[in-house]
């Protein structure tokens, strides 16, 4: 059972952060314990918003003395549980959200290093208008840009669309700036891309899920603005036509951006969402396959070169015009919220899974989850970003969804596969992380967090197996 924080403590934590900041009202913390999905929740004693890092770690150290825990918090679009104080049922001890939505300082780029310093709170897509300010872009994107931080993508070491091109969060960290446990400041946003010096917090924190320190600010690379960009989407006749098209264009256009992948119950979920049909649509088609190649100059010719020489194309569209892209780059950035839609009206949270496969692997998996959505009776909905084998299985309407990841997530790690792409494990996964984790593995991981974290404070039960 939770115990209540002493009152004192919520005393000393209105010191720490002004009375504004400490929310403790039942309906003004209610947004804060549950997540995007619906499918977490859990209450808090309070939720805690400081305004820097020395307030970040004023806040830990007197949780630290109440033995209260952790629970970091941002855009709260995390996917997998994480985000959110876990269920008083379950024997949790009382919780904090310690919100970093207050975070929100930005340095001046620096555009000889193509970096600049950003506070944890601010959102991709503030991130994105700074960098642009100054000429130049950011390596990253995703349809949550508007509410997601660079905290919560660090913690999770989150992916998106230009994966392909420039990697997932984790590659993009110069710099960084976290408050252990014990309420000490730690790492530099120095952003040396050069330094060898014993343990790099960036690559430590990368995907941390909130369990080894809090991030308070991260030295960023930034990367060229290509203005030219050109959208496709394709109609492929099989799953295997549609790895022979990735490896071409990827062969053959330095220009290439991103090449994400939408089954066909996916487009007609969105389509019917979105209150109109894609530009391209057949009954024949297995997969659509939506190509942006960005550059400095218009990259089409050689797009439309590689797709008319393609096999196992059944249609094809192509636009450059930004308006007609934006219509089009719809049908991938909002099947989640359509899927979200769907929930409500089927009365139960979605069930996701986030996985990969080597992409070799990616019709056997594509069979083996349809075949368990079927076996439970719920509708499946996959989605996703086919350069990395990266598929989003969004299960609606499932009554057993732990049969669905049992069945799901085993053949996942046969295949030679991860139980979370770019998601993390937060809680929804952690029963699973021992199919692609050994004994040894795991003991290590415990080993650095009691190391970093003795007393268990910082988001307890994510990442645990
Ligand atoms: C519509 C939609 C589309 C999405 N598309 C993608 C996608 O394409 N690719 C992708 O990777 N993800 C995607 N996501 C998932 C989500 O947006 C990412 O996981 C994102 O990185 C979470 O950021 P956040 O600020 O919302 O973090 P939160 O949800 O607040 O937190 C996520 C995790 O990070 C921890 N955390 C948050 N801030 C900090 C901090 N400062 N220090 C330490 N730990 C912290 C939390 O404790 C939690 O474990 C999508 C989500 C939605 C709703």
């Amino acid at each position: 059972m939770q115990s209540a924080a002493p009152i004192d403590m919520i005393e000393e934590l209105t010191v720490a952060v002004g009375a504004a900041h400490v929310l403790v009202d039942d309906d003004v913390r209610a947004g804060y314990e549950v997540d995007w999905t619906g499918r977490y929740q859990g209450p808090c004693r309070a939720v805690v918003r400081p305004d820097s890092v020395e307030e970040v770690a004023a806040v830990i150290r007197i949780c630290a003395q109440h033995d209260v825990a952790v629970v970091p918090q941002a855009g709260n679009t995390g996917l997998v549980g994480g985000s959110v104080p876990r269920p008083a049922a379950s024997g949790a001890r009382a919780a904090i959200v310690l919100s970093l939505i207050r975070l929100t300082r930005l340095g001046a780029v620096d555009t000889a290093a193509m970096q600049v310093t950003v506070e944890a709170g601010v959102t991709f897509t503030t991130w994105r208008e700074q960098a642009r300010h100054a000429g130049l872009d950011t390596p990253v994107d995703f349809a949550a840009r508007d509410t997601a931080t660079i905290g919560g993508a660090i913690a999770t070491n989150a992916g998106g669309s230009r994966v392909l091109r420039f990697g997932t969060m984790r590659q993009q960290v110069v710099g960084i700036e976290a408050v252990t446990a014990e309420g000490a400041i730690v790492g530099s946003l120095g952003g040396l891309p050069k330094e060898t010096a014993g343990l790099h917090w960036p690559s430590l924190l990368a995907g941390s899920e909130g369990t080894l320190a809090v991030i308070t600010a991260a030295r960023l690379r930034l990367v060229p603005w290509f203005q030219h960009t050109t959208t496709a989407l394709v109609a492929v006749e099989s799953v295997a036509a549609g790895t022979r098209l990735l490896a071409t264009l990827r062969q053959s256009l330095t220009s290439l951006d991103a090449v994400e992948v939408i089954a066909p119950a996916a487009m007609r979920l969105v389509s019917e969402h979105l209150g109109r049909q894609p530009p391209v649509s057949s009954p024949e088609a297995v997969l659509y396959v939506i190509i942006d190649c960005a550059d400095h100059g218009d990259p089409s010719e050689q797009l439309l070169d590689v797709l008319s020489q393609a096999d196992g194309i059944i249609d094809s569209a192509v636009t450059t015009d930004a308006v007609q892209r934006e219509r089009l780059v719809a049908f991938r950035d909002r099947i989640t919220e359509a899927i979200a839609a769907a929930s409500t009206e089927a009365g139960v949270p979605t069930f996701k899974l986030d996985v990969a496969v080597p992409i070799d692997a990616l019709a056997q998996l594509i069979e083996v989850a349809q075949d368990a959505a079927d076996a439970d009776g719920c509708r499946l909905i996959p989605f996703g970003h086919l350069a990395e084998g990266n598929l989003h299985l969004n299960h609606i309407g499932a009554s057993h969804p732990e049969r669905i990841a049992d069945t799901v997530l085993a053949a996942v790690a046969s295949l030679g596969g991860t139980i979370s792409a770019e998601h993390g494990i937060g809680v929804a996964k952690a029963p699973w992380l021992h199919l692609i984790r050994n004994p040894a593995e795991l003991a290590a991981q415990a080993a650095i967090r009691a190391a970093l974290d003795p007393g268990g404070m910082l988001n307890p039960g994510v990442l645990q197996p």
